[in-house]
């Protein structure tokens, strides 16, 4: 098996961009690249620069696997594993009733309303979350500090879109005495926590990892290609919130809304995601490379991770219910605590249930990783270090042609992008993507069927061997 260094993770297109790399470097700064990306400038890190970084990025050669990361933090606390959810001391689903937290959250508000409790009292100065960037004219969004609950809903609402570290990170090692919550994606938070090792005045300065559960991220191109579909072309695009709840419908049919550099709140376009090409999360348009390579959904170094409770029993309430797996039993106390106020909504559910919510996400970071690097270790290609091995999945034909699909599926979603972009002509992009998705259905749904046969014939099975005793 071959293993990454730095500057393989960043030419093989595995890095996310997270940025932490050029946190340690007073000059060096983060690039973007023509697919919306970020990537490091690694010319400007030192060589031990460079080896510290291969301890952290989530990427490379050297860094320790999740279970290691997490077992150092969480060992401690007795805590329990269940393979894809990490340690959990509790797990729940529940919803924010105070404020407008679940209102303008992307789920049901949980994660904002937990960092404001830290703030309100006063467990940390600040939280580091992602928020609109008005900086600039270049990105949406970014990471910024939260210090009042104004500011902090601001932010609120998952952001589809890149983001690094880099600055903030900096910023905070400057202010030794500051004490904070941080919000990220796994990845994020598993570089965060393998770098505060080396680190330990971040490691003191950052109280609570929050995590958010991760299916894949987007390039930044995604923002485009969706505000061009409601009718925003790119450069007249100003913002894109990715999560616009509709009115009476289940919380899984959600909208998204367009918001033009010029003209006021009438001009705002909201359309529901089933009505544009790449709203439908599974065919992974836009999706990063890294993101391929990745057997973390649960953000399973953070004290505590958020998602959407996509389960039948939840779904239809267009409100939206989170699940939440608290490996802190102080986070625990602080929402056991909101629930006995009646300032939010919290009800047990099992382990098991918790990460039934992300099934399908999860088999494309279990057997899909098996496939897609079984496949590039016949190839001779390098590829990252992580927990699921090489084909150590058994998948029949019509999986592997699912997941070559979703591949070209990303793949032409960038490049078409790109072309598209050049000859102003959104329909350029669209006339390549179409037919491939189509195609793709038409597997998913032979899938769906086998998928149902052979769990009949398990129950059957089942039914039949009761009998017989
Ligand atoms: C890229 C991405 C992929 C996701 N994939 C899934 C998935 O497959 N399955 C699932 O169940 N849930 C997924 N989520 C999480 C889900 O969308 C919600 O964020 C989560 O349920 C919390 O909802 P909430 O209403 O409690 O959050 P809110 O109360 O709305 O607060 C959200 C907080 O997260 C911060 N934030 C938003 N975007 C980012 C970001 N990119 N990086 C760091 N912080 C951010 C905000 O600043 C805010 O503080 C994903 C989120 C993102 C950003
Ligand atoms: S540390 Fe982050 S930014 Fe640096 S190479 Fe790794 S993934 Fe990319
Ligand atoms: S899928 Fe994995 S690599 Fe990609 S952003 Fe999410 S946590 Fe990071």
């Amino acid at each position: 098996m071959t293993h990454l260094n730095l500057q393989q993770v960043v030419e093989h297109d595995y890095c996310v961009g997270c940025g932490l790399c050029m946190a340690q470097s007073k000059k060096g700064r983060m690039f973007e690249t023509v697919k919306g990306t970020y990537i490091p400038d690694l010319a400007a890190l030192t060589k031990s620069e460079i080896e510290s970084a291969e301890n952290f990025c989530p990427f490379a050669k050297a860094s320790d696997i999740e279970d290691v990361v997490a077992s150092k933090v969480f060992k401690v606390n007795n805590l329990r594993y269940l393979e894809g959810l990490g340690y959990y001391h509790k797990t729940y689903a529940g919803y924010a009733i105070e404020g407008k937290f679940r209102e303008q959250g992307s789920s049901a508000g949980l994660v904002n309303w937990l960092c404001s409790k830290l703030l309100r009292d006063g467990y940390i100065d600040t939280i580091i979350h992602v928020k609109e960037d008005t900086s600039s004219n270049n990105k949406m969004y970014s990471y910024q500090e939260s210090s009042d609950i104004e500011s902090l809903q601001s932010g609120a609402k998952s952001k589809y879109y890149p983001v690094e570290l880099s600055e903030v990170v900096k910023a905070l090692l400057s202010q030794p005495s500051k004490k904070v919550a941080i919000v990220g994606l796994p990845c994020f938070i598993k570089a965060l926590r393998a770098y505060e090792e080396d680190n330990l005045q971040l490691k003191e300065q950052i109280k609570f990892h929050i995590g958010i559960v991760c299916g894949h991220l987007k390039s930044k191109n995604y923002a485009k290609f969706l505000g061009w579909q409601a009718g925003i072309e790119p450069n007249n695009l100003k913002l894109i919130d990715f999560r616009t709840k509709l009115k009476k419908s289940p919380a899984s049919r959600y909208g998204f809304t367009a918001i033009p550099r010029v003209g006021s709140e009438d001009s705002w376009i909201i359309k529901p995601m089933s009505e544009v090409v790449g709203g439908n999360w599974g065919h992974g348009v836009f999706k990063l490379t890294a993101c391929e390579y990745c057997d973390d959904i649960m953000a399973e170094t953070s004290d505590i991770v958020f998602g959407d409770a996509w389960l039948p029993e939840f779904v239809g309430d267009s409100g939206g219910t989170n699940i939440i797996n608290s490996r802190s039993p102080f986070l625990s106390n602080l929402l056991q605590d909101g629930d006995d106020k009646g300032l939010i909504k919290l009800q047990e559910l099992t382990p098991k249930r918790v990460l039934d919510s992300q099934r399908s996400g999860l088999r494309h970071r279990r057997e899909g990783l098996s496939y897609r690097s079984g496949r590039d270790e016949a190839l001779g290609k390098p590829f990252p270090k992580k927990r699921t091995k090489p084909n150590s999945h058994q998948l029949n034909i019509v999986r592997k042609t699912t997941y070559e699909y979703r591949e070209l599926i990303r793949q032409t979603s960038h490049k078409s992008f790109l072309l598209a972009a050049d000859h102003r002509d959104l329909s350029i992009s669209l006339s390549m993507l179409k037919p491939i998705i189509e195609s793709y259905s038409k597997i998913s749904r032979v899938n769906l069927i086998q998928r149902i046969i052979a769990k009949a014939k398990k129950v059957l099975t089942k039914l039949v061997q009761r009998n017989s005793n």
